[in-house]
């Protein structure tokens, strides 16, 4: 599905010695490495403020306690996404309020978020799923009427672009009050371990943020708040730092990969290919098709049969997981977008390195099960 190790030989020399310099600095733990990446990811994000931190997960986490958000708070967030961003809401003692996917962009539907909004929510957090920005107009707008936070997760869709009705442009993850992401080594901005960074242009949260991954700590021994310990290691930001540079042609290479799939699919009636939403960019943290009239699984092990791997993001709707389901609060037939894409969607082998040989065999080998 990615192909790391091709990505890494492209810059090994910097990487190898931009590690090996860490190596003999022994600044292992908020090292200058980074500080500077920080620096460098707010102008790259044109952010205010970017807080480095352990992985996504915790980004998530760190930016919901710095809002203030109190046991039994609502926190609306898509049914069809990964688990990290509903597990910090469980984890916190607020209450998960999952919603309706868009049948067309698979990111969360508007409407679905005004239908479930009570006098106890407090916060939207969309996901920008497999690349593609949420429909963040409208979840600005509905968050400006009812006075919630957003926090984006922007683990899918590092430096996705999206535009305003009013013709402005902003990175995803600076529009909200919190973005988070991740550098989880898959993810479009990958490190060599696990990562995951905050973004915020407000002064206060960013402030309030920093201290909770850091022991809720004021000044050295001076622990204001309950925090967490979550940080970016020094040789985490020292791959980040040699790869951020290139993370244009990384989303370039993706997209030629996009394209190249769309319109070697576009004559295949069962499968759709991806709706690319004209307000937002897409940077392809994965190609996801959906299927139409086949079946989805057996065309998966015909694919693995043949040395093409695919993958199903998500098979499970998260209100069906043991873990989320509440039989009080959701029923399948709220469910229908949802319930289809866990049984539809299928994604293929999505990277910065596919060559056009592989690109053509994948898709004749896709056309060949039907
Ligand atoms: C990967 C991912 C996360 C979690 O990131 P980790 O660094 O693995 O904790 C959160 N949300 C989404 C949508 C993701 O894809």
């Amino acid at each position: 599905m990615v192909d790391l190790l091709g990505q890494y030989e492209k810059i090994k020399e910097q990487i190898d010695n931009s590690i090996l310099e860490v190596v003999r600095s022994s600044k292992y733990i908020n090292g200058p490495e980074v500080a500077s990446f920080k620096q460098e990811l707010e102008q790259y994000l044109n952010v205010k403020h970017v807080i480095p931190c352990a992985n996504g997960t915790d980004a998530l986490q760190i930016a919901m306690m710095a809002l203030g958000l109190k046991p039994g708070d609502e926190v609306i967030t898509a049914n069809f996404t990964y688990v990290a961003t509903v597990e910090v809401i469980g984890l916190l003692n607020l209450k998960p309020i999952l919603v309706e996917a868009d049948p067309k962009t698979f990111n969360i539907n508007p409407d679905a978020i005004r239908n479930a909004i009570t006098p106890r929510t407090k916060a939207i957090v969309p996901v920008h799923l497999y690349g593609q920005s949420a429909n963040m107009e409208e979840v600005m707008k509905i968050a400006k009427e009812h006075n919630l936070f957003v926090i984006e997760d922007t683990a899918q869709a590092i430096g996705a672009k999206y535009t305003f009705s009013d013709g402005t442009t902003e990175t995803v993850g600076a529009i909200g009050d919190f973005g988070t992401t991740s550098f989880f080594p898959s993810k479009n901005l990958g490190c060599y371990g696990d990562g995951g960074a905050i973004f915020t242009n407000n002064d206060e949260l960013a402030v309030a943020a920093k201290m909770i991954a850091n022991h809720g700590q004021s000044k050295q021994y001076y622990h204001d708040k309950v925090g967490v310990n979550s940080r970016l290691d020094s040789i985490q930001a020292t791959v980040l730092r040699a790869k951020l540079p290139h993370l244009d042609t990384y989303i370039k290479n993706r997209n030629i990969a996009a394209d190249f799939y769309d319109n070697a699919f576009s004559d295949v009636e069962w499968l759709e290919t991806p709706f690319r939403d004209p307000k937002s960019t897409h940077v392809f943290h994965q190609y996801t098709l959906k299927t139409k009239g086949v079946d989805r699984d057996e065309l998966r092990s015909f694919l693995s049969g043949k040395g093409v791997p695919a993958m199903i993001y998500y098979p499970v709707p998260l209100h069906h997981q043991k873990a989320y389901s509440d039989a009080s609060l959701y029923k399948d037939s709220d469910f229908e977008n949802t319930i289809d894409l866990c049984k539809s969607v299928i994604s293929l082998p999505m990277h910065t390195e596919l060559t056009e040989e592989e690109l053509i065999y994948i898709t004749k080998t896709v056309k060949e099960f039907k």
